[in-house]
């Protein structure tokens, strides 16, 4: 067998979703042109705009900004250290050696900086799962860094996917008539987009493989039981069945979504929280800001 594109017998990488056998090179430039292809079809951003790719620490977000950079876009990643005892420290010095390496600026915040506790702290004292804490925050801080900018996520075809095959189990029409690779900006709300969107877990980990770039491998310790992996994991056996099922699935969910009328939703008004100015429908002060007053009301 030789490498589809350059005829070299030198074949590492076989991906069955499109039956393709391929050399390291041109697999390398096969996942860049995925991603050139998602930027365009959606138009996620133009020349000259300011992308920052909100990075972890593991494969997908660091081969994102990675892809973006030698593409030549305008990119830097954001970091935010969530505090998690270990887990935060060891993604931060991936991300600090990924970032002197390869040259490419990566802003590091600090959830107790920015905020006043770490996550595992936030969730005890609320006594919430950690998980729908730190979603709330990590959209916050991350917003608020990329205001003025696009933000970029390292969703991969399977995360995309997944949603989409959890939204259509629950019917859940006014999540699918918004899910989309993009999220335009709003008032107060950064652009938000994916560019990975046609590239697989995989995918990612090889490139990362080929181009020498560490990454945080072990999953974080706080996500134990996220219904995601549940969705993902069906999609990955669907797939393993029958190549090229998952991305028929989300290529013809977005084009078929042009044809469906979706009844008009009713748009919930949004309003700056007194105390920041984020936007929120949940009364003047926003859900941090909310979180944040009873922090500061409980014990310790
Ligand atoms: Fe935060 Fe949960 Fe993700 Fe860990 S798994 S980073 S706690 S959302
Ligand atoms: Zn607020």
């Amino acid at each position: 067998m030789r490498c589809r594109f350059c005829g070299s017998k030198d074949v590492e990488v076989h991906l069955r979703m499109y039956n393709l056998r391929l050399c390291r090179a041109d697999f390398v430039s096969f996942v860049k042109k995925r991603v050139s292809y998602a930027i365009e079809k959606f138009r996620l951003f133009r020349e000259g705009e300011e992308v920052v790719v909100a990075v972890s620490g593991g494969k997908d977000s660091l081969g994102l900004l990675h892809i973006l950079h030698d593409l030549g876009w305008n990119v830097s990643g954001y970091f935010l250290d969530l505090g998690i005892e270990g887990a935060s420290d060891v993604a931060k010095r991936v991300i600090e050696g990924f970032s002197k390496r390869f040259a490419i600026p990566v802003h590091i915040e600090s959830l107790v900086d920015v905020f006043g506790w770490p996550i595992p702290e936030v969730a005890r004292r609320l006594r919430r799962p950690a998980c729908s804490l730190c979603g709330t925050l990590k959209r916050y801080y991350m917003n608020r860094f990329a205001l003025g900018k696009v933000l970029a996520t390292g969703h991969t075809m399977f995360d995309e996917a997944g949603t989409l095959l959890a939204n259509v189990l629950q019917w859940k029409v006014s999540y699918l008539s918004r899910q989309s690779p993009k999220l335009s900006e709003e008032e107060g709300f950064a652009r938000k987009v994916k560019p990975l969107v046609f590239v697989t877990e995989r995918e990612t980990a090889m490139y990362c493989f080929f181009q020498g770039i560490d990454y945080v491998e072990s999953p974080c310790p706080l996500s134990k039981g996220a219904t995601s992996r549940v969705f993902k994991r069906h999609l990955l056996a669907l797939e393993e069945d029958m190549p090229g099922t998952i991305i028929r699935f989300l290529k013809g969910f977005y084009s078929a979504r042009k044809q469906i009328t979706f009844p008009e939703e009713e748009r919930q008004g949004l309003s700056p929280c007194r105390n920041c100015g984020y936007p929120t429908s949940a009364g003047d002060l926003c859900a941090v800001c909310r979180m944040k007053a009873k922090l500061e009301s409980s014990p310790a």
